[in-house]
């Protein structure tokens, strides 16, 4: 080994030690008769000194031409520091240096090798190796290292087998489009990469090995929306015998392991909750619940009576949903903080066509924006409704049920954000269960047909006594399937499996295949559920996304290594990029 020690790991007890040290150059201070250099690597910096009339002419002049990330090698005797720094590990000692190797020379480095970069987003990802070598971005790498490592403890010790699938498959549904590679030896064939190892898991359910798990790469063809990859990595899980009470009580046990190893958090219970109740009350399948400022109806579906009717104000009585949310203490926001929250709720993005409020002033007066069709009796009692106390604000929002819903949710969660509500440190981690089945869209380019898609996967099994309703109404059928989120963010999902192939097949044709179609994309699935396929269940989480939030970070790419753009290319290998002719001739593609 070229190196006795890193330059993470020199304290104290190592003075009067004669070492040898690898890394590069972070800085060097000259001061004329005294140079200082930072050597940095994976475990830490260490500080080097050489002083004019101790150190060897020879080595100071050596010293003199290095720069930033050269690459050497130091050896010299540890001694104490006379004037240290106690925000260093090592800060109490430094090397005199008594030897000096350059290993390999470096250009100047694009952008400041430090935790505060002057690199821009572009230039980081096309020298992402030295981006690698900041603090910030490598302890990203190894959180990711210790989320990978503690999950193989836990899965390993509830007896789970890690097997690998093939990458190179036929398409699996999750509702995005394939990657696909054509087959050289197969002119005109092509395989899809994986959207998940979703059937090859169910398969091994099927061959009896009852608990399987995988770090795995998948690979959606995506809009790249922010912060999502082309290329991601799962833990995809799969047991048999199970119910969903099963699941989610192990994979409870998986978070609860991770935050406790990974953050030294003791998860309690996680909560529950239905899809049904998530909409209503927060609009949304993944509430953010480290707030309330829950949904309440003026006039809606649930059960309330409508306080809105009547008054002839056409934009509530044309509203199939009038729903709003208390922000608490906000009664004094002035007319400018309103006027600039309807514009950010007009904005695009959200789409509503207008924000109404009511203020419960601190004297105790209530004051609407709608005044002149509601009376202070009307607004006593939206109040009552909303709970309001003297200093609250509620803004509402109303029209299509859906829609309403979905504008409120952002309202909501900006609201948290303004008020502070969301606090990074704190973990709110729920379940959201009883899923729908199915959501009726519209296939991509054939706007005019409609038709049911799984909402899940088309895998997912139906409530038991929800089955009938597959024939009369399959808009009401809900899934054995669940979602885990953690503050407001989807971490995980799965579901209970279809496991006989009458129901499988019949699922199918829901989903508009032809009995034809089913079997040619899914015939070895539905021929394996005739050789003794177990009843069995799992679920998925997005690995990258599940060390992001550990990393209390926002985005994934971050925390991986290689990541791509938004425009999905690797700007560092240049990549996707065209291939030769010869290679396209191999593969008989023709390109216009
Ligand atoms: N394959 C599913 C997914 O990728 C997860 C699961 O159902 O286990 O979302």
């Amino acid at each position: 080994m070229l190196r006795t020690h890193t330059c993470g790991e020199l304290r104290m007890e190592h003075v009067g030690t004669q070492v040898a040290l690898c890394g590069w150059v972070q800085r060097i201070r000259d001061k004329g008769g005294m140079i200082w250099i930072d050597l940095r690597d994976r475990y830490g910096i260490t500080q080097l000194i050489l002083e004019e009339g101790q150190t060897a002419p020879a080595i100071l002049e050596q010293a003199r031409i290095l720069g930033r990330e050269f690459v050497v090698k130091a050896s010299g005797e540890v001694i104490e520091r006379k004037s240290k720094n106690p925000n260093l590990p090592t800060g109490d000692i430094e090397i005199k240096l008594a030897g000096l190797d350059v290993l390999n020379p470096a250009k100047l480095p694009p952008f400041l090798i430090e935790d505060e970069t002057d690199g821009g987003d572009d230039l980081r990802m096309k020298y992402r190796y030295l981006d690698l070598r900041r603090g910030s971005v490598r302890r990203n790498l190894e959180l990711r290292h210790k989320v990978a490592q503690q999950t193989r403890i836990y899965m390993d010790g509830q007896e789970f087998i890690e097997v690998e699938t093939p990458v190179l498959i036929k398409s699996t549904p999750e509702g995005a489009r394939d990657f696909v590679v054509p087959s050289r030896m197969n002119p005109g064939e092509f395989y899809a990469l994986p959207q998940s190892p979703q059937t090859f898991k169910q398969l091994l359910m099927v061959s009896g090995f009852d608990r399987y798990y995988q770090i795995v790469k998948c690979f959606r063809d995506e809009d790249l929306r922010a912060d999502r990859q082309p290329e991601f990595t799962q833990i995809d899980c799969e047991m048999s015998f199970i119910e969903q009470e099963d699941i989610l009580q192990m994979f409870e046990g998986l978070v609860k392991h991770l935050f406790k190893t990974v953050k030294n958090i003791d998860l309690g219970e996680v909560p529950r909750m239905t899809y049904a109740e998530a909409m209503s009350l927060y609009g949304s399948d993944k509430p953010d619940t480290r707030f309330g400022m829950k949904f309440v109806e003026l006039k809606g579906l649930f059960d309330t009576v409508d306080l809105t009717s009547g008054k002839n104000f056409a934009v509530f009585d044309n509203a199939e949903l009038v729903v709003g949310i208390n922000a608490k203490g906000c009664a004094e926001y002035t007319r400018k903080q309103i006027d600039e929250l309807t514009d950010w709720v007009k904005r695009p993005q959200i789409g509503a066509k207008g924000l109404i409020y009511f203020r419960h002033n601190a004297d105790g007066t209530l004051k609407s924006s709608v005044d002149k069709f509601y009376s202070e009796e009307d607004l006593k009692q939206w109040s009552v409704r909303f709970g309001t106390e003297p200093g609250d604000l509620v803004l509402i929002l109303s029209g299509e049920a859906n829609k309403a819903r979905k504008q409120l949710s952002e309202l909501r969660l900006e609201m948290g954000s303004r008020l502070k509500l969301r606090d990074p440190n704190q973990y709110n981690v729920l379940w959201v269960l009883d899923f729908p089945l199915l959501e009726w869209g519209e296939e991509e380019g054939q706007p005019e047909q409609g038709r049911w898609f799984a909402m899940h996967h088309p895998f997912t099994s139906p409530k038991q006594e929800d089955i009938a309703l597959l024939d009369t109404d399959p808009g009401a059928v809900r899934a054995n399937a669940y979602d885990m989120v953690i503050n407001g963010t989807e971490v995980g999902g799965g579901s209970i499996r279809i496991f006989q192939r009458d129901l499988q097949a019949k699922m199918f044709g829901v989903l508009g295949f032809s009995p034809e179609e089913a079997k040619a994309q899914f015939g070895f699935l539905l021929d394996a559920f005739e050789y003794g396929a177990p009843p069995h269940g799992g679920i998925a989480f997005g690995f990258d996304r599940l060390c992001s939030i550990f990393g209390g970070a926002d985005s994934i790419r971050d925390f991986i290594a290689f990541p791509k753009n938004n425009s999905g290319r690797d700007v560092m290998i240049d990549s996707p990029s065209t291939i030769a002719q010869a290679q396209l001739n191999e593969l008989k593609i023709a390109v216009k």
